[in-house]
């Protein structure tokens, strides 16, 4: 578990660490630098570097949480990942299910596996289990309509990195919907009139818009102002969630 520096969370948790890449959003992947460094200076953690690698004791920690959180869940991996165990997917589901104060935000770009596993009646979802999948650019907003059917009670979009226009989305039975740009060394450019159109069709589906960030070279300069302001909705918290 860690503080996060991410704007649309409070903590990271994650019981996987280490993936494999997919598609465009991928390339430059912060977890994959993240967690060669970490083996570098030796955390046990991250022993195999980016090797996909499953944590049963990272299963505890969300139990001693004292107050609600907001958790990105795999900050560092891909729960969907196809060397993760389907009982040990469940296994992260049910400390989910079995901690309603807090929510938890699921992300992947395996929304085939997703799609697969919700199908076959393996995955209990709850509430405070919010299911995203990535969307960079048109080739991949198929994993929309994987999300779609699913029985995820809360589904949203990262569009981030968002590095293609995206018009026309399915966005019927999404919540929420993150929209960032690239940072980093190369970062690849975001227009502004993509995230402007992502913004009009939220508005026009009365799905919550938040604005993560510009990105680029130096993301604090850039920062995360749109139309001179900020963007930060999000889909309506559960009932346990307390707000101090
Ligand atoms: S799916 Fe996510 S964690 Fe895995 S390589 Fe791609 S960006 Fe990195």
């Amino acid at each position: 578990m860690a503080q996060s520096s991410i704007e649309w969370t409070e903590m990271t948790w994650n019981p996987t660490t280490g993936c494999n890449k997919v598609s465009a959003g991928c390339k430059h992947c912060y977890a994959e630098v993240m967690a060669r460094r970490l083996q570098a200076m030796g955390v046990e953690k991250y022993k195999d570097g980016f090797k996909l690698s499953v944590h049963e004791d990272a299963l505890k920690i969300p139990y001693t949480w004292k107050r609600s959180k907001m958790v990105f869940v795999n900050s560092m991996s891909d729960l969907f990942h196809k060397d993760v165990p389907i009982e040990f997917i469940q296994k992260v589901f049910q400390v989910m299910k079995d901690n309603p104060q807090h929510v938890f935000q699921l992300l992947t770009k395996r929304s085939d596996v997703l799609l697969e596993y919700d199908k076959a009646g393996y995955l209990n979802w709850a509430h405070n289990i919010w299911m995203g999948v990535s969307v960079e650019d048109q080739k991949v907003t198929h994993r929309i309509d994987d999300l779609n059917k699913t029985n995820a009670r809360v589904k949203f979009l990262s569009c981030e990195p968002l590095i293609g226009s995206l018009p026309n989305l399915k966005l019927d039975k999404i919540d929420w919907v993150i929209v960032g740009g690239e940072s980093g060394r190369k970062p690849r450019p975001m227009k502004p009139e993509w995230v402007l159109d992502i913004q009009d069709q939220c508005l026009d589906h009365d799905v919550a818009f938040f604005f993560k960030q510009w990105g680029g070279t130096n993301k604090k300069k850039t920062g995360r102002l749109l139309d001179g302001r900020t963007w930060d909705e999000m889909p309506e918290l559960p009932e346990e969630f307390e707000t101090v």
